[in-house]
């Protein structure tokens, strides 16, 4: 970040997560942040077993106030060691919520092979989904939530929850103007249409491929066909500014690993009216090559590719998390995603 005092007390290494984040995680935990590619291992805890009680939130802004402290000794916390989200900024010393993610749930309708949620029976064994409403708002109530703050709805899918379309409303009528969602795209969501028509909310779709084909391989339900026809609908209801419906594609290797299923996948983005495309790559391949990125090159060369066709095809390109870490261990600079398109504008 340019024009930063490091004579400032203020100024230190730290990240919004830390500062001002939280996360209602599919555990039942709740946690600083959901990043876990480094050394320290990422996601500090502040409870466990949580079912959605009401928060005392001195408590919560305490917890984190201990974490928080460590950056502002020059120390990194623990679980903070190694992070890529680690800046050096001017950091203020309020308690609020800036940074809000709800992935409390794992339900789906769609079955990606790369999920988390699908792959581990323990996990869905031991979900159990409550009801965020009251939670969300008692946080509007007691102003505890900014209402810029950076929310993003995962999961899970969404839109497939009863409270889902209550929950929406609710946050875009206490003024929330920065929502990202990551839906499977299957349902149509009339609250989604509404943030898109006022520019308050992004949504991402991951599609991961350019043919009906690939799709089924990698999502393994047959609704290929119906998320192209709601990516349709979510690209006209933005309007005249279109940044704000992501058709994404994570590289997952031996499925979609290859120029032609990219070219398709950016094409067809096209066509169906988007404009904003976002890569990453399977997070279960990358912490398994953690250590031996820099000789993957093949990804990282798919990733170069992906760029030179979203700029042929007149597309804004975001680079995800683990694309970024990716281009980073190949001396690229990215500005790590953390933030819905608008806030980022200069990530693309
Ligand atoms: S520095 Fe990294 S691990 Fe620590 S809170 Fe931020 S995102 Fe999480
Ligand atoms: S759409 Fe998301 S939550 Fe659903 S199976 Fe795929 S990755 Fe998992």
């Amino acid at each position: 970040m340019e024009n930063i005092d490091i004579n400032n007390p203020h100024t230190f290494l730290s990240c919004d997560w830390l500062e001002h984040g939280i996360i209602f995680d599919h555990s039942n935990i709740i946690r600083v942040c959901c990043s876990q590619c480094n050394e320290g291992g990422g996601r500090p805890i502040l409870a466990y077993n949580y079912h959605g009680e009401l928060l005392d939130w001195d408590k919560i802004f305490a917890q984190k106030k201990e974490m928080r402290d460590v950056q502002r000794s020059g120390e990194t916390y623990s679980k903070c060691k190694g992070c890529i989200l680690l800046r050096e900024d001017e950091w203020d010393d309020e308690n609020y919520i800036k940074r809000l993610l709800l992935t409390h749930w794992i339900d789906c309708n769609c079955r990606c092979i790369y999920c988390p949620a699908v792959r581990d029976d323990k996990l869905k064994r031991e979900n159990k989904h409550y009801d965020i409403l009251p939670v969300l708002k008692d946080m509007c109530d007691k102003k505890v939530l900014d209402k810029h703050a950076y929310i993003s709805i995962a999961g899970g899918e969404s839109t497939i929850y009863p409270e889902f379309e209550d929950m929406l409303h609710l946050l875009l009528d206490y003024g929330c103007d920065n929502i990202l969602i990551n839906s499977s795209g299957i349902k149509f969501s009339p609250a989604i249409e509404k943030g898109l028509k006022n520019h308050c909310l992004e949504v991402v779709i991951s599609i991961d491929s350019g043919t009906r084909e690939t799709y089924e391989k990698i999502k393994l339900v047959k609704t290929y066909d119906a998320v192209c026809e709601n990516l349709k609908r979510y690209a006209a209801a933005q309007g005249d500014q279109r940044l704000y419906l992501c058709s994404k594609f994570i590289i997952v290797p031996d499925y979609n690993d290859n120029e032609n299923e990219i070219e398709l996948w950016l094409k067809k983005s096209r066509e169906l009216g988007i404009e904003h495309v976002a890569i990453d790559i399977d997070i279960h391949w990358v912490q398994k090559n953690m250590n031996n990125l820099q000789n993957e090159r093949r990804i990282y060369d798919l990733i170069v590719y992906t760029k030179q066709i979203a700029d042929r095809e007149n597309l804004k390109l975001r680079y995800d998390e683990r694309a970024s870490i990716m281009r980073k261990v190949h001396h690229v600079k990215t500005a790590v995603f953390g933030g819905t398109m608008r806030k980022m504008g200069k990530n693309v």
